[in-house]
């Protein structure tokens, strides 16, 4: 078994979250829950989607896609059509 050991190069320690946010108060950081909060930085509606300041895209069908690459599957309010639930 190897180990990999340096995977991450180091950040600042002041910074725990590498984002463009620099708002007063910080946003919304993109692994919380509250991560719809951050600011706007860029919006694509032709497109169908947004970048948040805590680096977040935005889709319009709610769906989003983390820095980390994690996929948020859409999660429209309810109201319309069907709700997905997920295992
Ligand atoms: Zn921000």
């Amino acid at each position: 078994m190897t180990t990999a050991s340096s995977r991450r190069t180091q950040t600042t320690p002041q910074r725990k979250n590498p984002s463009m946010c620099q708002h007063q108060p910080a946003c919304p950081s993109a692994d919380s829950t509250d991560r719809e909060a951050a600011h706007l930085v860029a919006h694509y509606p032709e497109q169908g989607w947004s970048l948040l300041c805590n680096g977040v895209l935005f889709f319009e069908d709610t769906g989003e896609l983390l820095p980390d690459g994690q996929i948020i599957a859409p999660h429209r309010p309810l109201g319309t059509e069907h709700v997905v639930t997920a295992a």
